[in-house]
């Protein structure tokens, strides 16, 4: 179930078509087991390491989520006198698990010699061993108590596959920012990243570089049909893999094979044969065809690289890179409209 987000050197933040995967995987692999103790590695991504330690054994896994780009493990009550006086906190709480770019998180027999970069190993009460390794350490875990979750849940838009037509405009139509930075905008719609807003933006023949007040409410809600299209076929094929890396357990998500501008940059158009071309918007590589995504007046693509230029410009600005490696974890510290 685990996927990798590789192209080169290259690692991609996975998406909310990732992230369900994964969280669809735990769902049938750890759903109500018993937490019985933790045991840590490098804790520099982990909110309060000491937290995690002192509240989860005990702790069983009640519901696996996804809320946007990242996981909630549901965890229940503790039951037990001596556990709620020795922390004074045995109410039901949340492990919030954001993969960065190169989380995995997946069971493995307890007696399996550790992945390299395991950082987080939850001894579960059935032998096995609920396993974080992440090479980069953008990924983010954290324990939440139930005030903590809330704080952390504030602000976050809209899910984009549970999103009405009524809403979708609301939150589009009417802005003056670009259509691009309000598909990624985690404060708008949760879940969208470069890949998915760049296909669905393709898919609907609008350019990345429109503002949202000028889309019709036809327009938009040509998009939300897209979008919430797209999610879905994603989730099926198991996300996006950019690579032909994979973990040794893992299956390779099959989306990338479907892709029609994300990373197309000098192909064909798949309806009008036109050359896709890439622009920066809100800060990200934006692939777009310029014949059936008519630009705003004034809005220019980057030239076409030549053969040459094109590897140093991929290895200068490569598709995707313009993100922060933490963008999109906590609306307290990102993702704010531009
Ligand atoms: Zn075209």
């Amino acid at each position: 179930m685990l996927l990798c987000y590789f192209e080169g050197s290259l690692f991609l933040m996975p998406e909310l078509p990732e992230v369900e995967t994964v969280a669809r995987g735990l769902r049938r692999a750890i759903l109500g087991r018993r937490i019985l103790s933790v045991t840590l590695g490098k804790t520099d991504f982990i909110d309060d390491p000491a937290a995690l330690e002192q509240h989860l054994p005990g702790r069983q896994i009640e519901a696996v989520e996804r809320y946007g780009k990242f996981m909630l493990l549901r965890l229940s009550a503790v039951h037990g006198e001596s556990r709620v006086a020795s922390n004074g906190d045995a109410a039901s709480a949340s492990l919030l698990v954001h993969l960065g770019m190169t989380g995995q998180i997946a069971p493995s027999p307890a007696g399996q010699p550790l992945e390299k970069h395991t950082h987080v190993c939850l001894l579960l009460d059935d032998g096995r061993e609920l396993r974080y390794t992440d090479a980069r350490r953008f990924g983010r875990i954290a324990y939440l108590t139930k005030a903590l979750l809330a704080e952390e849940l504030t602000g976050f838009g809209a899910d984009p596959l549970e999103v009405s037509k009524q809403e979708f405009a609301g939150r589009i139509c009417g802005r003056r920012a670009r259509i691009k930075a309000l598909l990624l905008d985690q404060s708008v719609l949760r879940g969208v990243g470069n890949i998915y807003a760049d296909e669905s933006l393709w898919r609907a023949r609008i350019h990345p570089a429109r503002l949202g007040a000028k889309l019709s409410r036809k327009q938009a809600e040509i998009l939300r049909r897209v979008l919430q299209d797209i999610l879905r076929k994603a989730i099926v094929l198991r996300g996006s893999s950019i690579s032909d890396f994979l973990d040794a357990d893992g299956q390779p998500g099959e989306y990338q094979r479907h892709h029609r501008a994300y990373g197309r940059e000098g192909k064909n158009c798949y309806r009008c044969k036109s050359l896709i071309r890439r622009a920066i918007v809100a800060g990200r590589s934006s692939y777009f065809c310029p014949r059936c995504q008519p630009s705003p007046r004034g809005f220019a693509a980057l030239p076409l690289p030549g053969k040459s230029a094109r590897k140093t410009k991929r290895r200068d600005a490569p598709p995707g890179s313009g993100q922060a490696p933490n963008a999109g974890k906590s609306l307290r510290r990102n993702g704010k409209s531009p």
